[in-house]
Order: C-alpha cells, then structure tokens, then sequence
C-alpha cells in the first residue's frame, strides 16, 4: 500500500566544506573538500519518504535563483511533486555546514524564503488533507508550522513534527501533533532534562507519542500509558551524520502511514538512518525503498 505525505517545511542548499578539525572562534582551517548539495529538513524528510516508497507533496518556498531550481529538481528527481512549492523573490534558503574527520558537524542555517512560509496557501490544506502523514520541523516561521499542523489535526492526518532547530513550543502547537521526534538536545531544550528517558517522560505529558532520536546510541520511544521501547543503532561506520535525523523522521512515518508496528517502523527508520551516516551530503545519502530492505534481509 502507497501512503502518502506531505511536507510542510524547508528547502535550502546546502553548502558543505569537509574539514579534519572544526575551527573554533577566531581561527581558520584548510577544508579538504567543498561540496554544494540540496537540503533543508523539510526537502530532506521529503527526500527520505519518497525514496522510501511514499508519494510525497513539498509545501515550501525556494528562491528565484540558481539553488531554487537545484532544489526543486533535486525533490522533483526523487518522485516528489513540487506543484506546492513556491518561487518567490529573492534567494532560496541555504546552511553553511562543516563536516569533520569524525563525521561530526556544526551548520548555520540562513532562512531566506524560507522565511515566507508563514501560513497556508491556497491548496495547501487539500494536500494536507489528502494526507496519511504531516512531517513539520522548525526551519520555517513558527506561525507556518502551527497553521500546518491545526490543518493536520482538522483532517484528521497525523502530525509529526521534528523540533529542530531547537526551540520553545507552546502547548497551542504541540497539542496538534501526534508524534514528536527530537535527538537528545532538542529534547532537553524543550523539557530541560539530560536523561533521555526523563527527557521522554516529560515530553509525554505534552504529546502522545514520542521519539528520542540518540544518533549512534540508537533511538527510544514511549507513548501515554504505554511500554517504553529502546531501539539500538546498526553499527557502521559514520563518515557524515548530516541528515540521519531527517532520514529516520522520513521512513518511520513511512512505516507507520503502511501500518507497520512502532518496532518495525523504528527498526525501519533505523536501517535507513544507519545507511545514511556511512555516505556524504544530506539528499544525497538517502537509501532506496530496496536497499533498506536489503540490509535488513
Ligand atoms: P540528528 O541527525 O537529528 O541529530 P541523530 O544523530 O540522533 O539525529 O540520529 C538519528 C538516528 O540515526 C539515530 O537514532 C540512529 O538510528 C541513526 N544514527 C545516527 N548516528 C548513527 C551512527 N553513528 N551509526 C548508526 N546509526 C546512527
């Protein structure tokens, strides 16, 4: 069974220098490496559920410019329909991202259109309603995410939201979301606890169900009232951890929206993140539908 979902969130370009050490204040370091790839949350937990199998809408804004028609053919590329995103004037959104010898990275993100998308528009709340799945992340003004995410609750789709970059949510947002997927620091920055499963009692209070992404320590889960369920990580060999959360948001609410169990779907999202890690770039390192399946045969 196709599921389908829709994005409400961002696009950027994503511009990734490939360094041994990240410089730290006042210094400068020879990079190894320059690349320039497509990005964003949002383009990339869209990438991420289309190839997983999804049919995936973009709700979102790029530029007029050279890296909004990288974007948009990049999503296009990967079987997302882009009719929802808009072009609007002046630059699309771009993250400056470091990458270190132990895949480690830091990344600035400059909003730019991004920063348009502040409400629905016309056709979006049909899309969204369409919808088996919402996927929603803080890269887009906060005023667009929660009028997405009401559209979410109004036609009865379920609402995951990714609270990245961290940030403050009011109750009026979250008690519209169904699943929230922070890493361990955005769960802390929302509930101010350091132990995860603290971290994911706390969070549960505010919304149903929860996943607590913990990069190569794997993820954990919990819902109201239910077991809490430790997901470990596959061990491979990270070289860039740059869209692991995005890639694990993606599948699992792919797994989800096919009706697999929550095991299954981390087990899933897991597979897809770990495969991700061991490649360069953000869209780039996404796995197929097939080679998920393939390393979990
Ligand atoms: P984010 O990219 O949002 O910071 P995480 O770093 O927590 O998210 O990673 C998300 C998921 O990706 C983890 O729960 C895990 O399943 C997988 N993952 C991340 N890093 C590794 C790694 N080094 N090895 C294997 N899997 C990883």
């Amino acid at each position: 069974m196709t599921t389908t979902v829709t994005v409400f969130g961002s696009c950027n370009m994503d511009l990734v220098a490939y360094v041994g050490t990240a410089p730290g204040r006042g210094e400068t370091v020879l990079g190894r490496e320059f690349t320039t790839v497509p990005g964003g949350k949002g383009a990339n937990q869209a990438l991420a559920a289309a190839k997983a199998g999804a049919a995936v809408h973009m709700i979102g804004a790029v530029g007029r410019d050279e890296f909004g028609e990288q974007i948009r053919a990049s999503l296009a590329g990967s079987g997302v329909d882009t009719s929802a995103l808009r072009a609007v004037d002046g630059r699309s959104g771009t993250a400056h991202i470091t990458v270190d010898d132990d895949g480690g990275n830091s990344i600035i993100v400059v909003p730019s259109a991004n920063a348009t998308v502040d409400g629905l528009a016309p056709g979006d709340e049909e899309l969204i309603a369409a919808s088996g799945s919402l996927l929603l992340q803080l890269e887009i003004p906060f005023e667009g995410v929660a009028a997405a995410a009401a559209a979410g609750r109004r036609n009865g789709v379920r609402v995951v939201l990714t609270p990245a970059p961290a940030a403050e949510l009011p109750d009026d947002v979250l008690s519209n979301v169904d699943l929230l997927v922070p890493n361990e620091h955005e769960a802390e920055a929302l509930v101010g606890e350091h132990d995860p499963k603290r971290a994911l009692a706390a969070l549960l209070e505010r919304v149903p169900e929860v996943v607590i992404t913990l990069g190569g320590r794997g993820s954990l889960y919990g819902s109201r009232g239910g077991e809490v369920v430790e997901m470990p990580s596959f061990p491979v060999r990270a070289v860039d951890t740059t869209a692991a959360g995005d890639t694990f948001a993606g599948v699992l609410s792919v797994a989800l929206g096919e009706g697999a169990g929550i095991r299954e779907a981390l087990r899933r999202a897991s597979a897809a993140a770990a495969l991700s890690v061991q490649r360069n770039g953000a869209s780039s390192s996404m796995p197929t539908r097939q080679e998920i399946a393939d390393f979990l045969a």
